[in-house]
């Protein structure tokens, strides 16, 4: 698959979505040191451009994001991985092969956070591990977690 055909894909599988609520943006809703603050870090950017700065500051939070955060910032993020600043940077692509590929005693947790994504957003997922399975880098990098990322989402695919 070619940086066009998953482009497409991801256009279609993940529309916009609104930001959700600020109590539910986080795993925890409150009492928690992690989601407090990104609660507080990303209602600032709330109706504000969802820039290569806010997925940075997002992609060490991606498992502290509740369901309802994942959909919203899926479809941002997931085009940003396609762009030039990402393909230099190549960390904000890396945090999200993570989050979509944890080892086995954060999978459940995982699953949860990703139970609201639909058939065919679960199916984009897998193709866009695919897409980076077949790069160079990302091959050599983390062949695991994308492997592990892979299975997992599979397995989400088969209880829907
Ligand atoms: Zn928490």
């Amino acid at each position: 698959m070619n940086p066009t055909d998953i482009g497409v894909e991801i256009e279609n599988a993940f529309p916009l979505v609104s930001m959700p609520e600020n109590s539910d943006l986080s795993f925890h809703s409150k009492g928690c040191h992690d989601c407090d603050e990104i609660r507080e870090d990303l209602e600032y950017y709330r109706d504000k451009e969802i820039s290569g700065e806010v997925i940075r500051l997002v992609q060490r939070y991606l498992s502290t994001l509740s369901a309802k955060a994942t959909c919203w910032i899926l479809p941002h993020y997931l085009r940003f991985c396609l762009t030039p600043e990402a393909e230099y940077n190549r960390m904000e692509t890396e945090f999200l092969i993570y989050a979509l590929g944890p080892t086995e005693e954060f999978q459940e947790e995982t699953l949860n956070r990703l139970s609201l994504l639909n058939q065919i957003q679960i199916l984009c997922l897998i193709h866009f591990l695919e897409w980076c399975f077949n790069q160079e880098y990302w091959k050599d990098y983390c062949p695991e977690e994308l492997d592990r990322g892979i299975r997992l989402l599979r397995s989400a695919l088969d209880s829907r």
